[in-house]
């Protein structure tokens, strides 16, 4: 894997103005939800972003649409292909079969069974090659030469950037006051949407990323404002990227406030506290905010925070071990 030196322009505000339009006709506004008991246990007075209550389970979905709703007619029947770990691969097949276009999803061999299947229930034509997403990814662009189809990246695709910042431009139409917002980055298109969002509606509402310390690559980019790779070893499939995407990554660059990392005990603790606190089921990348917030509590002590709970994806195995492994 090499550094990528194109990439194209980032959205703007005004294509997350444009992609809520759009994703009216689809899908309803996730609910906001305030749980005391949660505001306890943090310190904090915590709004969370329920986007695991959306119909793939995962706010990837928002990109997915507002992505295939501008891929032209002709392409749709040729079709698009992607590489997942399992979120993304959802969203674009969701999409896909909302809009009549054939989708391939290239996925890694050791891919959440419960995604692959949400795939398949989708028509998606899902294709099982290498150990890991890097290698899925070479995988589907060959397919993409192969077959004629449009290869749409997870990173580097405005359209999927605008459409996933929708979460956050409904959190600040709620919630115009919000102090802080919380949001995982595997790929970085959430937390790059989420930045200009915020930049774009109040610069005083401070936009922190989460990335799982055993993942640590799109931490180290931002970090030292260059590529760097790492290794790749969180089981929190939705933040498991090796290297990063220089898209997001620039967006990130102007306009994140902060970056921690979290253990994949934090991340397992936090999904346990969403189970007890709020009655939800956080798949480990989705509860990676409420971890940050647990790591910077004395900082937004008070503060009024959103967390994205992007995903509820989790296995019935993973859930075992996240439930076994309490301290
Ligand atoms: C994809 C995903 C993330 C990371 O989002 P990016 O936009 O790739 O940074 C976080 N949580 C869940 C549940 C995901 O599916």
């Amino acid at each position: 894997m090499t550094e990528q030196s194109t990439f194209p322009p980032p959205p703007s505000f005004a294509d997350v103005l444009a992609a809520q339009k759009v994703l009216r006709g689809y899908l309803a506004p996730t609910p906001l939800h305030n749980y005391p008991v949660l505001d306890a246990a943090t310190g904090a007075e915590v709004w969370v972003k329920h986007e695991n209550y959306l119909p793939i389970g995962a706010f990837k979905l928002r990109g997915g649409i507002n992505f295939m709703a501008g891929v032209p007619a002709d392409q749709r029947k040729r079709g698009v292909v992607t590489a997942s770990t399992g979120n993304h691969g959802q969203s674009v097949a969701y999409a896909a079969r909302l809009f009549g276009a054939k989708a391939v999803i290239s996925v890694p061999e050791n891919a959440n069974p419960v995604k692959l299947e949400a795939m398949r229930a989708n028509g998606a034509d899902v294709r099982l090659n290498g150990a890991d997403f890097e290698q899925a990814k070479k995988h589907g662009e060959r397919i993409a030469e192969e077959e004629g189809m449009q290869f749409v990246s997870s990173g580097d695709e405005p359209a999927l950037i605008a459409g996933v910042a929708t979460h956050t431009l409904e959190i600040v139409q709620e919630k115009p006051d919000v102090d802080a917002i919380i949001v995982p980055v595997g790929g970085g298109s959430g937390a790059s949407g989420a930045s200009i969002v915020a930049k774009g509606v109040n610069p005083a509402i401070r936009t922190v990323a989460v990335c799982a310390e055993a993942s640590p690559a799109a931490y180290l980019a931002w970090r030292d404002r260059a590529w760097r790779e790492a290794p790749n070893r969180t089981a929190a499939e939705g933040l498991a990227t090796g290297a990063p995407y220089m898209l997001p990554q620039s967006i990130l660059w102007e306009n994140l406030d902060d970056f921690v990392t979290v253990s994949e005990g934090e991340m397992f603790a936090a999904v346990r506290m969403y189970l007890e606190t709020a009655k939800t089921l956080a798949e480990p990348a989705g509860a990676s905010p409420l971890a940050a917030l647990l790591r910077l509590k004395d900082e937004l002590a008070g503060k009024r925070v959103a967390l994205i709970l992007s995903g509820g994806n989790i296995s019935p195995q993973q859930l075992r071990t996240v439930l076994e492994s309490q301290a």
